[in-house]
């Protein structure tokens, strides 16, 4: 079997670790896959979904809040603003924080405060999405 090594970290812990066959990525340029013998790379990621196929060919998905993505012999490493596995996510959660964001950008411009609830609604958004998958 042809795998490498995975990891999904964030500022809060470990997300995922393994042996996989197949990780997708949400780069800042789109999504792509690595495999085993993948060169090296550093990417961007924009919030988006992970989608890791594990040694024993069952896929996990993570909604991901945008980081980067180290590819380094056989090793991948995904370092996350945010991640949660599909289960783990609260979608009452996501869903109060898609309107409270939503709130907020009706309230008009205001520079950082209105970047801020972009991002929040983005990231809500990815979570009730992957949530559906
Ligand atoms: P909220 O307003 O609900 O906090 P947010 O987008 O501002 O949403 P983040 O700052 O991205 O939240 O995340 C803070 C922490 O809470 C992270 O550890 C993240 O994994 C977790 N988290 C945020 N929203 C959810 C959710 N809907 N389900 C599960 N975990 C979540």
């Amino acid at each position: 079997m042809s795998t490498f090594h995975t990891q999904i970290l964030t500022p809060t812990g470990v997300a995922y670790e393994g042996e996989t066959e197949s990780v997708k990525v949400p780069g800042q340029l789109g999504s792509f896959e690595v495999r085993r013998n993948h060169a090296p790379m550093v990417s961007l990621m924009n919030i988006g979904v992970a989608r890791v196929t594990g040694s024993d060919s069952k896929e996990q998905l993570f909604a991901i809040s945008g980081g980067f993505t180290e590819v380094n012999d056989n090793t991948v490493i995904i370092m996350a603003e945010a991640a949660e596995e599909q289960h783990d996510i609260d979608v009452e959660r996501a869903k109060k924080a898609k309107a409270k964001a939503e709130e907020e950008l009706k309230k008009g411009p205001k520079d950082l405060t209105l970047r801020k609830a972009e991002l929040r609604l983005k990231r809500a958004i990815n979570r009730i999405k992957v949530s559906e998958l």
